[in-house]
């Protein structure tokens, strides 16, 4: 490739130009500039100074000025050339299809029963089983479906015969050793003794809430109620219970549980299902434990629920999005179908808001029983250690330069002296505390976490208090590990007496099961946590809480349409969760790091999932659904999402092609919804099995969409970024590792090593595995479509290009687009980056690329991008030109100045050899029609026919992108001084 300008160019249609005025011609990006003389540049732009701007515009419109030229450089535009070579190869794999094809004759007959304008639409499908399917959801509604439902065979259907084997099976397990073991236990929950409340409720009420402190009974005890209790009527024929959980692991581990407690294992009475993993219970008188993601597929096929008797809904207060999904699907099933019992169980927080949805529905209250807490907040805690803040920090002198800085610092310190002394005044009044305490108070820094607080703090109780375990709750992993250290390092804390766990959950599992180990005899335990330890983890032994305060929270900013991840204060209602850890075993004590006046303004609960993230799944949940027009269904949830996150959802899934303009799923779209992933992923793992390229792109999309496998080990972190760069292969792409992480496991797995490769290279063995089973599940769908031959990821055929890293990248690319972050320059520190969208962004200390000081290519595609303590890109891999005109969409060839232009959506646009923009846009017409083509008519590749010619083609593309990219012997290196790529041409 080379980014040569030529002195006159042909525009695309062929004819040439002079170049008229080489002064205002943007050629934006510094990676092209040439040389320094090129006028015009950014760099050319920025040596003018400030100054530059047209003297006519005043005011705001200078500002505006500079922004838009800031943008414009942010488009770089190279030169790009096909190598004869390749040219010469892709034009002869065009003429060998001068007039492709693809589309056979189209048939009719198997689509009957379809309003005729839905036919007439998608008359350029074939009759298959695929249009079959797509015109039934894009023509249905959900009562349709539910009718439907309701016709089909039902499992349920009384027999005498197992209501009679359940009752002497039931006799027999009463009977055993091993149940009333477990029954002495069981009757001392609070639930046990609210059984016949409880049964009566639910006998007399299609829907009933329960609610009752964690702990008391709820999950394992209700559905063994009635399971119980309908055997002994004679009803275990027709009682099948499904119990949803909110995550895997407590669905199996509850399954094990109540089994347990049943004197039997797991597929007898109880089972469970979650995604890739069943343990699956008999069809009659059982309880199935599964994820709220499973129940939603289990309705995709069977909307009444007809095979089920009673649905309990548990953790329903945790408020996510699928369970307020289903909550509100619910309201349209419940009246179609009387028979069926719900329950709805949740933690006491919020219980009377869903009794409130339901029509008023019933509530019963459960009692629980902790020993008592005693609390204390930050002022106790001052008075306690003694604890000086450190001073506010000091105002800009310079106030002028730092104008804003200071004027958000003076406000902030005002706001709170505004809300903080009148608290003060009144203790101050009360004498309840000393004055150097209140002093304290008055300091604004006081409401921030204080590591150092909390480390004066553990050392109080270690000193004053007597034995038990101490919890602290932290907003995230770095703080954990920074308190860690920091306890570790102090020398106070030695191994023999204490044992200091961090408790994350990018830890390795098996860390995490030590936490819950009782510790000899005068050795402590300190376990630093964040929120998991709230509900979902019981350490029984804590006898001493102490609570930042602070949670991290994902959530979707509408305003700058950037997901977040920021420190916030929590809510009474995670305080009071933090709160109730101390009490499980013994009484305890609880300290808050915030002020009584702060807890007067806390918010009562968290804000549910559905009001904090993006909404694309949920979208196409109810579209295959049926649920019609989006913003009427999202209206009647629980607590609606705001209208702003639901129009840029649908503006992404239109921009994605999953929607059209009417809202109705396309045949894109219907496979999206399909595949249990990201709409961004689901396209990618479906151009991988165009592309044969199977394995390693089914690898990243499923680390994308479900967690990466790396860990982060306390205290190895360099070496564990040693490893994970090896794993890059030099390809600068944090995607690149992911996938070969994976191929590894798998070999290794082979080999009979798995263990010894996950430790050496820090990866979770439990991940990798749960990766390789997603692989192995998105490779059964393709394969059920029809795409793949097998359902075998690893199958030949659909690897054939998986050694060919320059297209795996530009598959993600393809996928991930328009995501796309520029570098701008590489400091010692590491890179300044850009995107379209947010201006300055960071590279995570997590990517592979964070450190690095050279870059093949200035463009980066990026999965996740989240403001922390500032905008990070998560994840990057560096993509040439090529890669991203394969990736993009709708490129234009257009005339800027003179100059041959390949502009793609997402303001980025290239200088191109007119010969090589017109081979290449032909072909991409190609491949965006092949494309369309097998999405609506799935089919394995011919790559010996013209739909391989064009793949071949626009492989050809990204290999020569690469291959000029010198990723092996040859990195650009960008300029420090002058922030302009060399080009020796
Ligand atoms: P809830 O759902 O109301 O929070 P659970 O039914 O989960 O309560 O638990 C009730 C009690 O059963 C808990 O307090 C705990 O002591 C015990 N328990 C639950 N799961 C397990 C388990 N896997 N192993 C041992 N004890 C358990
Ligand atoms: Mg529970």
């Amino acid at each position: 490739m080379s980014y040569r300008h030529g002195r006159g160019v042909r525009n695309a249609y062929g004819s040439y130009r002079q170049r008229e005025n080489s002064d205002d011609i943007n050629d934006g990006s510094s990676y092209n500039a040439g040389n320094r003389q090129s006028r015009g540049s950014a760099q050319g732009s920025r040596g003018r100074g400030r100054g530059g701007h047209p003297p006519w515009l005043k005011g705001k419109e200078i500002g505006l000025y500079y922004k838009k030229k800031a943008q414009s450089s942010q488009q770089p535009t190279h030169a790009i050339r096909l190598n004869p070579h390749t040219e010469r190869k892709i034009k002869n794999l065009l003429e060998s299809m001068p007039n492709t094809n693809f589309r056979p004759a189209s048939g009719t007959g198997m689509c009957d029963g379809i309003d005729s304008k839905l036919k007439a639409r998608y008359d350029h499908i074939n009759d298959s089983h695929f249009k079959k399917n797509f015109l039934e959801i894009v023509s249905g509604d959900i009562q349709q479906n539910l009718t439907k439902s309701m016709l089909a065979k039902s499992k349920l259907v009384q027999n005498d015969t197992y209501d009679k084997r359940a009752i002497e099976e039931h006799k027999e397990r009463v009977a055993s050793p091993g149940y009333q073991k477990m029954l002495k236990f069981r009757e001392k929950l609070p639930a046990f003794k609210m059984r016949r409340q409880v049964l009566e409720l639910i006998e007399k009420n299609q829907v009933v809430v329960i609610s009752g402190e964690t702990g008391c009974g709820k999950t394992t005890q209700v559905a063994q109620f009635i399971l119980d209790d309908q055997i002994e009527r004679g009803n275990g024929s027709v009682t099948k219970i499904i119990c949803t959980q909110p995550r895997r692991i407590s669905a199996i581990s509850v399954a094990e549980r109540v089994a347990t407690e049943r004197a039997e294992r797991l597929g007898c009475s109880v089972g469970f299902q979650i995604r890739l993993e069943k343990e699956l219970c008999r069809d009659y008188a059982s309880i199935l434990f599964c994820t709220t993601g499973m129940l939603l597929q289990f309705l995709h096929s069977n909307p009444a629920l007809t095979d089920w008797s009673h649905l309990i809904l548990d953790e329903i207060h945790e408020r996510s999005t699928e369970s307020d999904f289903i909550i509100t699907l619910l309201k349209q099933i419940i009246p179609r179908r009387p028979n069926l019992k719900v329950i709805l169980m949740s933690a006491t927080l919020n219980s009377d808001q869903f009794s409130k949805y339901y029509n008023n529905c019933p509530n019963i209250h459960i009692p629980g029983f902790t020993y008592p807490v005693q609390e204390y907040y930050l002022e106790d805690v001052l008075q306690f250690t003694r604890f000086k803040f450190p001073p506010p920090p000091e105002m800009p002198n310079n106030h002028r330069k730092h104008m804003k800085r200071y004027k958000n610092q003076q406000k902030k310190s005002d706001d709170f002296l505004d809300f903080i002394q009148p608290y003060l005044r009144h203790i101050e009044s009360e004498r309840k505390y000393p004055q150097f305490v209140i002093d304290q108070l008055r300091n604004p820094v006081s409401e921030d976490l204080s590591l150092e607080l909390i480390a004066e703090l553990v050392h109080f109780i270690c000193t004053n208090e007597g034995p038990g375990a101490i919890l602290i709750f932290l907003p995230g992993m770095t703080d954990i590990t920074k308190l860690t250290r920091m306890l570790l390092e102090s020398g106070e804390y030695p191994s023999s007496r204490f044992i200091v766990y961090p408790l994350h959950s990018r830890l390795p599992t098996v860390d995490q099961k030590l936490v819950f180990e009782r510790p000899p005899d005068r050795v402590r335990k300190i376990i630093i946590a964040t929120s998991i330890a709230e509900t979902s983890i019981t350490i029984e032994d804590v006898v001493f809480v102490i609570d930042s305060g602070k949670m991290k929270l994902n959530k979707f900013d509408t305003d700058n349409n950037i997901e977040t991840l920021l420190p916030e204060p929590v809510s009474l209602a995670n305080a009071k969760q933090r709160r109730g850890r101390a009490g499980r075993v013994q009484p305890g004590k609880c300290y808050h790091l915030y002020t009584k006046a702060r807890e007067m303004t806390m918010d009562e609960y968290p804000l549910p999932e559905m009001l904090r993230t993006r909404l694309e799944q949920v979208i196409l949940q109810a579209k295959i659904l049926q649920l019609g027009k989006i913003t009427p269904f999202l209206a009647s949830v629980i607590d609606p999402p705001n209208a702003k996150a639901v129009e840029l959802s649908l503006q992404l899934l239109m921009t994605l092609n999953a929607l059209d303009e009417d809202e109705q799923l396309t045949p894109l779209g219907y496979h999206l919804a399909k595949i249990p992933l990201d709409p961004r992923t689901g396209k990618m793992i479906i151009l991988g099995a165009i592309f044969s390229c199977v394995e390693p792109v089914f690898s990243i999309a499923a680390s994308l969409t479900y967690k990466d496998a790396f860990y982060c080990p306390l205290g190895k972190e360099a070496e564990a970024q040693k490893r994970k760069l090896e794993l890059g292969l030099g390809q600068y792409s944090d995607h690149i590792a992911l996938a070969e992480a994976l191929r590894r496991f798998e070999e290794a797995k082979t080999r009979g090593s798995p263990g010894f490769f996950c430790r050496q290279y820090f990866l979770s063995w439990n991940t990798l595995k749960l990766l390789t089973d997603m692989k192995n599940q998105f490779a059964k769908y393709l394969c059920e479509m029809n795409f793949l031959h097998s359902a075998n990821p690893n199958d030949e055929r659909a690897n054939k290009n998986s050694n060919n890293l320059a297209l795996v990248k530009a598959l993600v690319c393809a996928g991930l687009f328009p995501n796309v972050a520029i570098v701008k320059s590489v400091r010692r520190h590491g890179a300044s980056v850009v995107t379209p969208q947010d201006g300055k962004v960071k590279l995570h200390p997590s990517s592979i690329n964070e450190k690095c000081q050279s870059f093949p290519s200035p463009y980066l595609v990026y999965f996740t991008k989240q403001l922390s303590s500032a905008i990070y890109l998560h994840d990057t891999t560096s993509i040439s030109p090529m890669g991203l005109i394969f990736a993009g969409p709708n490129s234009k060839i257009g005339e800027q100045n003179g100059k041959c232009v390949m502009a793609l959506p997402g303001a980025l646009s290239f200088l191109c050899e007119p010969e090589t923009a017109f081979i290449v846009q032909k072909l991409r017409a190609k491949l965006e029609w092949l494309l369309g083509y097998k999405i609506t008519h799935p089919g394995t590749i011919k790559w010996d026919s013209d739909e391989g010619a064009v793949l071949k083609g626009m492989i050809e593309l990204v290999s020569q992108g690469d291959e000029e990219m010198g990723l092996e012997s040859r990195t650009y290196h960008v300029g420090f001084a002058n922030e302009t790529y060399s080009d020796s041409d």
